[in-house]
């Protein structure tokens, strides 16, 4: 078959998200530009949101939390750098979709998830899709993954009031983090985080709104 039917449809939908409101908005590395051409964000969603699963925001998955927008999903990894073989640690699993993101660009993702519903769900998920390099736990991901530490990149996809000093720890040397930091609830800035020479420089990148980071060095 080719040319037509449901899954026909959904890869378009999928290459009109990466070209209409990715690309358009100026994400440009190829790698990442590829890696969300590739991974089906309909099968991060339950059924009934299938036909607005390549739209242009945010989807509800249960539990008060949601499945990030597609641009911020694209313009956090670009902003993250990631290269084949990095060492990198998630925060708020959610969906999985972001952790699957990650998985193309050939990363060795560790993801950590609170809420256990999600988190199986998830994990019933990467088995399914066969994205053998992500591993995940249920945590409280303020903490980090210390017994994995360091790491080459960190992303946050939940915000909170200010950069849980446990995940500054673990990111190494050379490392960079993208985490939504804010003193309200409401709304966020982005920012990247990133060591040099032992100090720890950051960088505010433009404002987001994501669910709360909820845990000990969270709200
Ligand atoms: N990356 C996800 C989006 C997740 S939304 C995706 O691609 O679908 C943020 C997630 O962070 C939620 O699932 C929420 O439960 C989780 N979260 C919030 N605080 C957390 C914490 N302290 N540790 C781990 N996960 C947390």
């Amino acid at each position: 078959m080719n040319g037509s039917g449901p899954k026909t449809d959904l890869r378009r939908s999928r290459e009109r998200m990466v070209r209409d409101q990715i690309e358009a908005r100026g994400v440009s590395q190829p790698e990442v530009l590829r890696a969300m051409r590739k991974v089906p964000r309909h099968l991060f969603v339950e059924e009934a949101l299938i036909p607005q699963a390549y739209e242009d925001h945010p989807l509800p998955i249960g539990h008060g939390q949601t499945i990030s927008q597609p641009y911020v999903v694209a313009w956090m990894t670009e902003l993250l750098a990631v290269a084949p073989g990095h060492k990198v640690l998630e925060i708020g699993t959610g969906s999985g979709y972001q952790a699957a993101v990650l998985a193309e660009l050939g990363a060795d993702v560790f993801t950590v998830e609170r809420v256990k519903p999600l988190y199986e769900l998830a994990r019933a998920r990467m088995d399914a899709l066969r994205y053998r390099r992500v591993r995940l736990k249920l945590d409280d991901g303020t903490l980090g993954w210390p017994e994995e530490a360091p790491f080459d990149r960190i992303l946050v996809a939940a915000g909170g009031p200010r950069i849980p000093a446990p995940l500054v720890g673990q990111l190494s040397e050379t490392g960079r983090m993208v985490i939504p930091v804010g003193a309200s609830r409401r709304s966020q800035t982005l920012c990247l985080v990133r060591r040099e020479n032992g100090r720890v420089i950051v960088r505010e990148l433009g404002g987001v709104m994501f669910v709360d980071l909820v845990g000990t060095h969270g709200w």
